[in-house]
């Protein structure tokens, strides 16, 4: 009609119109968090040096898909609340996706888009044939009882039912979850189903499918890295000063093995704060006490060593820090005041870039999460390998397959890194991203 103006193709488009609101609301705004920046720039690292094509780069920067859900749980005292859960499925290339569920008042969607990132990357890194996914449910699981974690789990697997399965996306366990809630989940998952399905999640009880050693692999994985770490520049673990951050499924499990193989642990931590002991701390005797009493107990209470604040176990003098609780906890401050030669990152995403820089110019070498923490998706992919074929390992078998994979892992890792004049974190990131746009090109567009 003459007179009204009609916005046609190439005559210029909303962009122009709305200016700084576009780029606000503009496309991957869902996603943005302070964790997935750090995913984010960790990838365009690794991409920079492979010189990945912007195609690419685009695709495998976002999750494939995700899920939000809020449902309502009855409590104990009879009210009804309402909590609200996610899964992020990252990239769909190399087999169905595999990721951890966290409970922490902090989960949301940002946070598992930069874990199910970082999952991918880890599976692609020791060869898995998987994508990465996460997962969680936005609580705090220190305030909820038994029975409610319960009604909490199982609203949670059955709202996720649409886009979980064994050859779609396997859950697993991750912060304040683990053995108890995945037999939940897993019977939930079977109820739905009609028979049982012990391969929908690992992680799982021995009994109902678990596999052995699938508890102690993330703390032992780490273990393992750091000794072929060590191995590299002709040490060993014995007599090394280590401090840990975290003494729950990973951290304890760490601390134990690397006061079983003769390392001083003189610093542990957990939410409540930390205790020091120059000397070397009672592990055996410190893990006792915490796995003892009904309730969760803290090392606020431990009436041994020296009492610090949480992140204070971080600046312990030792000569290999491990963080093992949670993401962010070394940030450019704490980057300056550390005092170790190493540090192996057994927590996801625990080290800011800022603090990259600052600790390759102080010379402190980094073993990155995507590697040292990766025990635990490898020993869950052979949990989900032995569902499938309905036959169980023995834990001697567990342990010498872990131990072969982490040691290739890191021996590729190392390689690259001197081959690409990098950091260990972007070397592994680069040897992960260029097996999976291999695969994508490989694949071309589907998924
Ligand atoms: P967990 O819940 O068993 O233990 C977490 C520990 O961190 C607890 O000791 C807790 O008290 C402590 N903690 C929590 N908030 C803290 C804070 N603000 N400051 C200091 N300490 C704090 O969890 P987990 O399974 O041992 O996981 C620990 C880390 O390892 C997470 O980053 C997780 O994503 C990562 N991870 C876990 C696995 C696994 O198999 N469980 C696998 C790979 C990576």
């Amino acid at each position: 009609m003459a007179g009204i103006a009609v916005e046609r193709r190439g005559a210029g488009g909303w962009e122009d119109l709305l200016g700084d609101d576009a780029a606000r609301v503009g496309p991957g705004a869902e996603w943005r968090s302070q964790l997935y920046e750090i995913a984010r720039a960790q990838f365009h690292a690794a991409a920079d040096v492979l010189q990945l094509d912007a195609a690419l780069r685009a695709r495998l920067l976002e999750p494939r898909r995700a899920l939000v859900v809020n449902f309502p749980v009855r409590m104990d005292d009879g009210e009804v609340r309402l909590f609200t859960g996610y899964r992020v499925q990252h990239t769909l290339t190399l087999g169905p996706t595999k990721g951890g569920i966290r409970y922490a008042p902090g989960v949301s969607l940002g946070e598992c888009a930069a874990l199910a990132m970082w999952m991918t990357l880890k599976c692609a890194l020791l060869r898995l044939p998987f994508g990465g996914a996460k997962g969680g449910v936005r609580c705090d699981p220190n305030r909820l009882s038994p029975g409610e974690l319960e009604r909490v789990t199982r609203r949670y697997a059955a709202e996720l039912i649409p886009i979980i399965g064994p050859d779609r996306d396997v859950p697993a366990p991750d912060m304040a979850t683990g053995e108890r809630e995945m037999a939940w989940f897993m019977d939930t998952y079977s109820q739905q189903i009609g028979h049982s399905v012990p391969e929908i999640v690992t992680g799982k009880p021995v009994v109902l499918g678990g596999t052995e050693g699938r508890a102690a692999a993330t703390g032992l994985g780490v273990v393992y890295c750091l000794e072929a770490a060590l191995d590299r520049i002709g040490e060993r673990i014995e007599g090394k000063r280590v401090a840990v951050q975290g003494i729950g499924k990973v951290g304890a499990v760490a601390a134990h093995e690397l006061h079983a193989r003769g390392a001083r642990v003189v610093a542990v931590g957990d939410v409540s704060g930390g205790v020091v002991d120059l000397a070397g701390l009672d592990v055996p005797a410190l893990l006792r006490w915490l796995a003892v009493g009904e309730g969760p107990r803290f090392l606020r209470d431990w009436p041994g060593g020296v009492h610090v604040g949480r992140t204070g176990v971080l600046e312990v003098p030792c000569d290999v820090a491990i963080p093992a609780a949670l993401e962010r906890q070394i940030d450019a401050e704490r980057a300056e005041h550390m005092d170790c030669r190493m540090i192996v990152e057994a927590a996801n995403g625990p080290t800011t870039p800022e603090a990259d820089a600052i600790l390759a110019e102080r010379n402190i070498a980094v073993v990155p999460d995507v590697l040292a923490n990766a025990g635990g998706v490898t020993v869950s992919y052979y949990e989900w390998v032995q569902d499938q074929q309905k036959l169980p390992w023995d834990g001697a078998e567990v342990r010498r397959r872990l131990a072969d994979q982490m040691g290739s892992a890191l021996a590729r890792v190392a390689d690259a890194a001197e081959e690409l004049g990098t950091d260990w974190r972007t070397a592994a990131q680069a040897v992960a991203v260029e097996r999976i746009a291999e695969a994508s090109r490989l694949r071309s567009i589907y998924p």
